[in-house]
């Protein structure tokens, strides 16, 4: 089953009978730009950066190959993946859009019936091009921007466009889910691959398992919903760095903590951060909570001030409490949107600690505030992986409120630090990699099988040495009776529950718990094991206490 996601891909272009058979395929740029636009820009450019291109045309399409070749080298397709690429002038602040054209279903291959592949990791598990002669991904980049065209990162004010190609080429590969967060719907009904992976840390389900009503719920359950595909979680460890920004309260005791947008002036966000009570801010001119007029000298001398957003620039609120004598001050946001963006601005004569909270962690504040002390601090929590999230430790994706159709879910969230390619926007300070130890793009293509039709494994995961083979299924000291099967890559099932382990690191039974049910109900799924037999192993799984001996045995 076959069809056509995208109207834009209307547009796709016949491109010929791929040549059959070959080792490795490759990713084929096809240009779908007119005569002196786009990649046909004759205006003339000097060599950047390592892009040799004597044309701004040129130099555009030698970015693109450029990314063509490290997503190749990155996944080394068994097809030809053809992606049709224009420069247009896209709606602003909008860099490029990119996705599958076609998706499939039910194809020789597939491992998940009745769901959605984009059309490249449909061929890649068919192992033949499912639909020749047409392209699978088409991506659109903007006309608007002048872009940094070099391959060294060195992109200065400029935005690098080595990064934007990659980022979007891989949506197009995999990283995107068919879902309506707005309303929570199925394209067409049906699940797809990567909401197979999206798990919503509260209720506990996968959004494939969710009815539209929990879908749309779970859009905006913000920075609680996250990724549980094995490789990435794997990999989270060596990838990210403690320190999410946040607000911690110690009294009232049950109260936040609370979400941090970073602002752009004054000192970075520190660990533990700056600690103090909390004062509302009162100006004395209605509303007196904005600061907007400067506040009476010493007013809030030692205090970290909360003050609403609206009605003057960020920068005068922070400026008048510095003024005041404040430590540090917390904005309240005067509209709905989590996670709380950033305050913007510059003022070099800021020396204190800001940042926004949302408008629902305000109001809780206040009506703290309004029966006794409020103690807080402001800083980097660096109990946590900046990008994972609070109740399993797994790498978050993007849940925002209110949806942002196109970025909501099918990035992940914006706090990873350090940053990642495949966040919302673009930041400066990425590199060109697709992979660990910088970056955990390959890790998704991993679990949602780009490799699997070579080691014969649903499971993600590339070989296991050192395998646990006892005949059943043994967690800690609870022998679930179940037979542990061996896969193709000589992986059991003992192995890939092993990997819960690691993907937590020890941190959380629960979290260990839930991936155990989550990776045994696939089993169900893919009639790997019966109903009973995920009983048996999850009611093992939910008694061991972590205290096992087997993680020496796991040679990886
Ligand atoms: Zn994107």
């Amino acid at each position: 089953m076959r069809t056509h996601l995208l109207a834009a891909a209307a547009l796709a272009v016949l491109l010929g009978t791929p040549s059959a058979a070959l080792a490795q395929g490759q990713i084929i740029i096809v240009n779908v730009d007119g005569v002196d636009e786009g990649f046909n820009d004759p205006t003339p450019a000097e060599p950047v950066g390592g892009n040799p291109g004597t044309t701004l045309g040129q130099q555009r399409l030698n970015v693109f190959e450029r990314a063509a070749d490290i997503w190749e080298a990155a996944l080394q397709p068994t097809n030809d993946v053809f992606v049709t690429a224009a420069f247009n002038p896209l709606a602003p602040n909008v860099l490029g859009s990119a996705g599958t054209t076609f998706v499939f279903s039910d194809f020789p291959g597939a491992e998940l019936s009745g769901t959605w592949y984009h059309s490249a990791l449909a061929d890649q598990l068919a192992s033949e091009d499912l639909n020749p002669g047409f392209a699978d991904i088409n991506a659109q980049f903007s006309s608007n921007f002048v872009f940094y065209l070099g391959f060294d990162n060195n992109e200065g004010a400029l935005v690098d466009l080595l990064p934007v190609v990659l980022h979007e080429l891989g949506h197009g590969l995999g990283f995107a889910n068919f879902v309506t967060e707005a309303t929570g719907e199925l394209f067409l009904g049906s699940p797809d691959v990567y909401s197979e992976y999206t798990f919503d840390v509260v209720t506990g389900k996968i959004w494939n398992e969710m009815t539209v009503a929990e879908r749309a719920a779970s859009a905006i359950n913000v920075r609680k919903v996250s990724w549980s595909g094995l490789s990435v979680n794997d990999a989270v460890p060596g990838v990210l760095s403690p320190g999410e920004p946040y607000v911690g309260v110690s009294t009232p005791a049950g109260l936040g903590p609370f979400m941090l947008g970073t602002a752009s002036f004054g000192p970075p966000l520190a660990s533990p951060g700056v600690t103090g009570d909390v004062t509302l801010a009162d100006d004395g001119v209605a509303p007196g909570s904005d600061a907007c007029t400067p506040l009476a000298a010493g007013s809030l001398t030692g205090k970290i001030a909360l003050v609403d957003r609206g009605t003057c620039t960020f920068v005068v609120k922070v400026k008048n409490a510095q003024d005041a004598g404040a430590v540090a001050v917390i904005v309240a946001d005067n509209a709905v949107a989590s996670p709380p963006p950033g305050l913007g601005g510059a003022d070099p004569t800021i020396t204190i600690t800001s940042g926004r909270i949302t408008l629902a962690d305000g109001n809780l504040l206040k009506a703290s505030l309004a029966a006794g002390v409020v103690n807080v601090t402001l800083g980097l929590d660096n109990s946590i992986l900046a990008g994972t999230d609070r109740v399993e430790g797994l790498m978050m994706v993007a849940a925002l409120n209110p949806v942002v159709p196109g970025s909501s879910i099918s990035h992940y969230e914006a706090v990873a630090s350090r940053n990642q390619l495949m966040e919302p926007a673009i930041n400066n300070d990425l590199t060109s990699s697709v992979q660990p130890p910088e970056d955990l793009t390959l890790n998704l293509m991993t679990d949602i099988g780009w490799f699997s039709d070579r080691d014969g494994v649903p499971d993600g995961r590339d070989s296991c040495l050192g395998s646990d083979i006892r005949p059943t299924v043994v967690i800690g000291t609870c022998d679930s009776k179940v037979e542990n099967l061996v896969f193709d890559d000589g992986c059991t099932i003992s192995d890939n529950i092993q990997a819960c382990y690691q993907a937590r690191h020890h941190r959380h039974h629960g979290g260990f718990a839930s991936c155990v049910a989550h990776y045994t109900a696939k089993l169900v799924r893919w009639d790997v094991i019966s109903g009973r037999e995920k009983g048996a192993i999850q009611s093992c799984a939910a008694r061991d206490r972590g205290d096992h001996d087997h993680d020496e045995g796991h040679g990886r």
